[in-house]
């Protein structure tokens, strides 16, 4: 009967949550392991300028490979993960130190290219955070200008006003900051001129479905003029067709990212990029 079939669903339910647990639980523990031995790597995906074709900068993404495995696990799968613990701290701390270490090996082979890494909420709201950004710049030697951040609208919106002095000032300094994944969260263009910010990157379902959809084109189309308006550069991202790229370049978006022109890869792979576009 119904009632029986309803606690079945019930203990269904709880069993696979109670699964979920203990996989997160078994991924956070092989995580933490992985820090110490050196399992986790960036990948970085350049930019390029629309106008003139060049790279215009690159984001670094983290890639995660447990030893024993032969392909490595999706951030979107273990970002999350870390982020319910102290662990988010840790890894944004390794991927904010290799991405200064890269930023200055590159400087030393006359290569000149800013990176920029995404920030996680639980690091912007973290007291000294932007300290050790400083400081890790220092280490190396850099410039504001030569660390890029990236935080998705929802963090910005959550941001208090203490993490949105803290980002103020590193803009101030000349730090990039990008508006990730813009368009899908729940905030308005209102909301843009608050934020301490000088790149929108328009998230990648709104170029999947445009031009074609009016719908999405006219999303589109609104999105890069308000933030014009608001001095802002605009970053298309997920660009993989030709089709896109030339409706980006009609509506003046300035930079664009996406696997039409290069999916992530590692430094060694980008640095030939870059030597050969210098040229
Ligand atoms: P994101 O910051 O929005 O990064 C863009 C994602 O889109 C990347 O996925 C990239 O590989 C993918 N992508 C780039 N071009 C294309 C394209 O043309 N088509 C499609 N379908 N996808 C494209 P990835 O590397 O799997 O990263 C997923 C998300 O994980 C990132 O989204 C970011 O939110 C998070 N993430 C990655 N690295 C880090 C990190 O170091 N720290 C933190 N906190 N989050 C990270
Ligand atoms: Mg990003
Ligand atoms: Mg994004
Ligand atoms: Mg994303």
């Amino acid at each position: 009967d119904a009632k029986a079939k309803g606690r079945n669903r019930y203990e269904f339910f709880s069993e696979s949550l109670a699964l979920q647990l203990q996989e997160q639980r078994t991924l956070a523990a092989q995580l933490h392991e992985s820090l110490n031995n050196n399992e986790f790597e960036l990948v970085y995906q350049p930019q390029f300028d629309l106008t003139t074709g060049r790279i215009a900068a690159c984001e670094a993404l983290l890639r995660w490979r447990p030893s024993q495995e032969v392909a490595s696990v999706s951030p979107g799968v273990f970002i999350p993960v870390a982020e319910r613990t102290d662990l988010i701290l840790h890894i944004g701390r390794w991927v904010m130190e290799q991405a200064c270490r890269q930023v200055k090996a590159w400087r030393d082979q006359g290569i000149k290219i800013r990176v920029d890494i995404n920030v996680s909420g639980r690091e912007l709201v973290e007291p000294g955070y932007f300290a050790g950004l400083d400081d890790c710049r220092a280490r190396y030697g850099l410039e504001p200008q030569d660390i890029g951040i990236e935080l998705t609208e929802n963090i910005l919106i959550k941001a208090g006003s203490d993490a949105l002095e803290e980002l103020k000032k590193q803009r101030e300094k000349g730090v990039e900051i990008s508006v990730d994944d813009f368009g899908v969260g729940y905030s308005s263009l209102s909301y843009l001129k608050h934020f301490p910010v000088s790149h929108l990157k328009i998230d990648r379902t709104f170029l999947k479905d445009a031009p074609e959809s009016a719908y999405d084109g006219a999303l589109m189309e609104a999105i890069v003029n308000v933030g014009h308006k608001l001095d802002l550069f605009i970053v298309a991202e997920g660009v993989e067709t030709a089709e896109q790229s030339r409706y980006c370049q009609e509506l003046k978006v300035e930079y664009a990212q996406g696997f039409l022109y290069a999916k992530p890869m590692p430094a060694r792979e980008l640095e030939v990029l870059l030597i050969s576009s210098k040229k």
